[in-house]
């Protein structure tokens, strides 16, 4: 196997490096000793998109009775999604079926999702758990995106997941992946997260500037513009104008686009700067705001109970909010929805839904059961001037 992809000593051109890229593919592809269907972990974002369209193109070059193996597109959608990337994600998802099924291509694309109790809504509205914080606490990734993909991918048990991972992307990843890498051949390693499967990052080395070049181009199952938009949109980053910005302006778990209540970031910068110019998303940017305000502990002790919801007892402004705190954050979560979806009505939008009906009858329930079972979360413990 050719490992010349993206990493030769003398430069290549692009339609070079694709080339090879697109070689290796099939040849990977192709390779009956390695038997079982593929994986694509893809959120549609620029990394994901360029992996999905080199296997395509391989795919495409194949002869049709030599298509043998079947290729997954896996999305993981945390229901709290920056809009317009959930939006655009689920429309490229029903793309590359109907593309897929047209052309005869072994692709299916699967969006998954959380199961009802790890609902951000539910975990944080509904039981009053502390929000992420700025630490190393990524539960909501865990949660919210790893566990859905995970799910699925053990019943599917790929023989390779292919990952949009890129060195460049961040020193941290680069790092993770570099810690789990097949000494042998680079690009090939054991998830850390998905026990047991083996990862593919054929893009591991390709630049930024070398991706948004690439995305100039048709993706095989439409028109690459509005991923180009939504970038422009969100960093000021669209390739051509300003594809140094990439290593900026990250979000909290890795994301370009996460999702837009995102605790951990200090500044949700994509949601704001797309705010600009969709004006419905405004409310949203401020209502991240207030979430934070609200659970900030130090700001407002008088939102958190001081004790976890099994009792245990914590300080003053620690532990679970209180179940009004968290009745008056529904209820704003509820008018925050109204207004955007005033304001998308009056642009000619379809309404948005923040939040589900089965999201509000769990919460709803939970509160009763809390009121009737958990007195100590109640209100906050008062604080003791002398500490
Ligand atoms: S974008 Fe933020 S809230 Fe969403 S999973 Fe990542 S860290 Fe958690």
């Amino acid at each position: 196997m050719q490992l010349s992809l993206f990493e030769d000593a003398k430069p290549l051109t692009l339609v070079e490096k694709v080339r090879a890229a697109v070689d290796e593919i099939k040849e990977l592809y192709l390779d009956r000793t390695t038997p079982g269907p593929w994986a694509v972990a893809c959120s549609f974002g620029k990394d994901s998109t360029t992996v999905l369209s080199l296997v395509c193109r391989a795919i495409q070059e194949i002869p049709v009775d030599g298509r043998w193996r079947e290729v997954y597109v896996v999305t993981s959608d945390t229901k709290i999604e920056n809009p317009e990337m959930e939006f655009y994600a689920h429309n490229q998802s029903r793309l590359v079926n109907e593309w897929a099924k047209e052309n005869a291509i072994p692709i299916t694309s699967r969006i998954v999702s959380r199961e009802l109790k790890r609902s951000f809504w539910v975990v944080h509205l509904g039981k009053g758990y502390p929000l992420p914080g700025n630490g190393r606490d990524r539960t909501c990734t865990h949660q919210l995106k790893i566990e859905p993909q995970n799910n699925f991918l053990q019943e599917l048990k790929p023989a390779l997941l292919l990952l949009g991972s890129r060195d460049d992307e961040s020193s941290r990843r680069a790092r993770t992946i570099a810690k789990y890498e097949d000494e042998k051949a680079s690009r090939f390693g054991e998830s850390p997260y998905q026990k047991g499967i083996k990862f593919y990052t054929p893009i591991r080395t390709v630049t930024t500037e070398e991706i948004w070049e690439f995305l100039q181009a048709p993706l095989p199952w439409g028109s690459s513009i509005e991923i180009r938009r939504l970038y422009r949109e969100a960093t000021g980053e669209c390739g051509l104008i300003n594809p140094a910005g990439a290593t900026k302006a990250r979000n909290a778990c890795g994301a370009r686009f996460g999702c837009w209540v995102c605790p951990p970031l200090q500044r949700d910068k994509s949601t704001e700067n797309m705010a600009l110019i969709h004006e419905w998303l405004h409310p949203l940017t401020e209502f991240r705001k207030e979430l934070k305000e609200a659970w900030d502990g130090k700001k407002n002790p008088q939102n958190r109970s001081g004790f976890m919801r099994n009792q245990k007892l914590l300080k003053p402004g620690q532990g679970c909010i209180t179940i009004p705190t968290r009745k008056h954050l529904f209820q704003r979560l509820m008018e925050v929805q109204e207004e955007v979806n005033d304001i998308r009505e009056q642009d000619g939008l379809d309404p948005l839904v923040l939040i589900d009906d089965e999201e509000i009858e769990t919460i709803q329930a939970q509160w009763v059961e809390d009121e009737q079972d958990r007195p100590w979360l109640m209100a906050a413990m008062p604080v003791d001037p002398a500490v």
